[in-house]
């Protein structure tokens, strides 16, 4: 187990709301220096108070919490708020449909309901318009859950959507959820993870209880314990896509395991078996630690927050750190050794092409750090990471992988920021998150994503992947230098000629 994991402690679910990360485990959210630095900001603490002087927008928790809640099976979601928090619910329901299609499962619409909230409402109270619209839900769907997102305008004026989902969760067969993720509570847009997984773990795991047969069958009863034995719940994030879900199924599948994908696109009956696996495996420890540590303290299933498997090394760590709680190690050895030879040899011809170019990574912080480490590893040279966010879970993979040298920028959104330092550090590659790459084109810098639903990252296949993909955009650069020749970015020289580190307040250059 993590060395930070468990450190921590659990025990909010029978709260209402959970807390914000900013005071559960210690966030960095503005910061622009060298690694070294900001690991010891993160350790003495200071890192959490940063701020920005000009700050562009940055996310908001709603979305996040939107973006797994919406995956589940059979459900309706409402957002009781004023219609302009579900302006991005277009690309989760593209989202949505992509990932059903890739997982061979039954299509199903994203059905989401607003409140539409208006001035009056703020003077009067806005629950009258979410219990019809609850009701609405319940007579034309029939979901097995409906989801209530909460959002700024109701969280401000005190609606009270608990006592609501009190009242009328008896008269109804769909399960109500209430999920706290009203975006002013939280700087830190990783706060939704746990806002989402607040509300299933209140109101959607509720083990299916057991009936004793008449004619006990031992046989029946040896093979359930058998396979409870050794299913391994695998914790998937918005970023996977199905390649990746069945390369990681296939390696923990060689170690004679049976790997099981939670939560996302999951149905209920799914969550509320989820305490049916002898260990809990997270990708991402941004997503999850909060989940994990409730199932834990609830149904003991012990969990191992370590690594994201993308690149050689931390899969290997990965795959490790599964085995050694299996006893599994001669075997997982022997996996690696053979993994590795093959995908080693594979990778010669990529090699050749990347060794000695400079790339710049941003995005999630473990999967940027997993990312970089995994260029580096093929000799490309690494200039710089940006992440939306720093905490503690990062805190070994920074030191380990960085080096106290290297650039870094903390930022949610923030593009203004980044292009400033991409056009100082002008990297051969730039792989980044979802949004930012059609800035990063315009600066002519070539680029490749993070992550996308359709492509493969993770395991070693990913590895091979990611390396063609970074051959494959290098080879021919003429798409963004025509971009960048006919577009022009929204920002005045005067920006560019300026030092970034002092927009952030509170850092060494304060
Ligand atoms: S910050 Fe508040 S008002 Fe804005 S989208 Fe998020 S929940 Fe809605």
């Amino acid at each position: 187990m993590s060395k930070y994991s468990d450190e921590l402690t659990y025990g909010f679910a029978k709260a209402a709301a959970p807390p914000v990360r900013e005071t559960r485990i210690g966030v960095c959210a503005a910061f622009c220096g060298t690694c070294g630095k900001l690991n010891e900001n993160v350790k003495s603490g200071c890192a959490q108070l940063q701020s920005r002087k000009f700050s562009q927008s940055g996310g908001c928790q709603l979305m996040l919490a939107m973006g797994i809640l919406s995956s589940l099976t059979n459900i309706v979601v409402i957002i009781h708020s004023p219609l302009g928090c579900c302006s991005g619910f277009g690309g989760i329901a593209g989202l949505l449909k992509t990932m059903r299609a890739s997982k061979g499962k039954k299509e199903q619409e994203f059905v989401w309901i607003h409140t539409n909230m208006d001035q009056l409402d703020v003077v009067n109270g806005g629950t009258e318009k979410l219990r019809n619209a609850i009701l609405h839900a319940e007579k034309h769907c029939h979901p097995e859950a409906i989801i209530i997102a909460n959002g700024c305008v109701p969280g401000i004026i005190g609606d009270d959507i608990d006592s609501l989902a009190s009242e009328l969760e008896h008269q109804l067969s769909a399960k109500l959820v209430p999920v706290h993720c009203e975006g002013f509570k939280s700087r830190y847009v990783a706060s939704g993870y746990d806002s989402a997984y607040h509300g299933v773990l209140r109101h959607l795991i509720e083990p299916i209880k057991k009936q004793d047969l008449i004619f006990p069958d031992e046989g029946l009863d040896a093979l359930e314990r058998w396979q409870k034995s050794r299913t391994v719940n695998i914790f998937n994030v918005g970023s996977n896509s199905n390649g990746d879900e069945v390369e990681l199924s296939r390696l923990v599948s060689a170690l004679g395991l049976i790997p099981r994908f939670l939560p996302l696109h999951a149905s209920i009956e799914d969550l509320e078996r989820i305490s049916e696996a002898a260990l809990n495996v997270s990708v991402c420890a941004t997503h999850d630690d909060y989940l994990l540590g409730h199932l834990k303290e609830r149904f003991g299933t012990p969990y191992i927050i370590d690594t994201l498997p993308i690149g050689i090394k931390n899969t290997n760590k990965w795959l490790r750190r599964i085995a050694e709680y299996f006893h599994l190690e001669d075997e997982a050895e022997r996996l690696i050794r053979l993994e590795n030879e093959q995908l080693l040899e594979a990778l010669e011809p990529f090699k050749r092409v990347l060794e000695g170019k400079s790339v710049f990574v941003g995005g999630g912080e473990t999967r940027i750090l997993t990312t970089a480490e995994f260029f580096n590893s093929l000799g490309m040279k690494l200039l710089g990471v940006k992440a939306h966010n720093v905490d503690r879970f990062v805190e070994d993979i920074l030191e380990e992988t960085a080096g106290p040298e290297l650039a870094i920028e903390v930022a949610a959104g923030q593009p203004a920021e980044e292009l400033n330092i991409l056009n100082k550090l002008r990297p051969d590659l730039y792989c980044g998150h979802m949004g930012a790459n059609g800035w990063v084109a315009r600066l002519g810098i070539p680029n490749l994503p993070l992550f996308g639903q359709s492509l493969n990252y993770m395991g070693y296949s990913g590895a091979f992947e990611l390396a063609r993909k970074a051959v494959k955009v290098l080879k021919n650069t003429n798409f963004v230098q025509n971009i960048s020749a006919n577009a022009q970015l929204p920002l005045r020289k005067e920006w560019f000629d300026s030092d970034v580190r002092e927009n952030i307040k509170e850092t060494e250059s304060a």
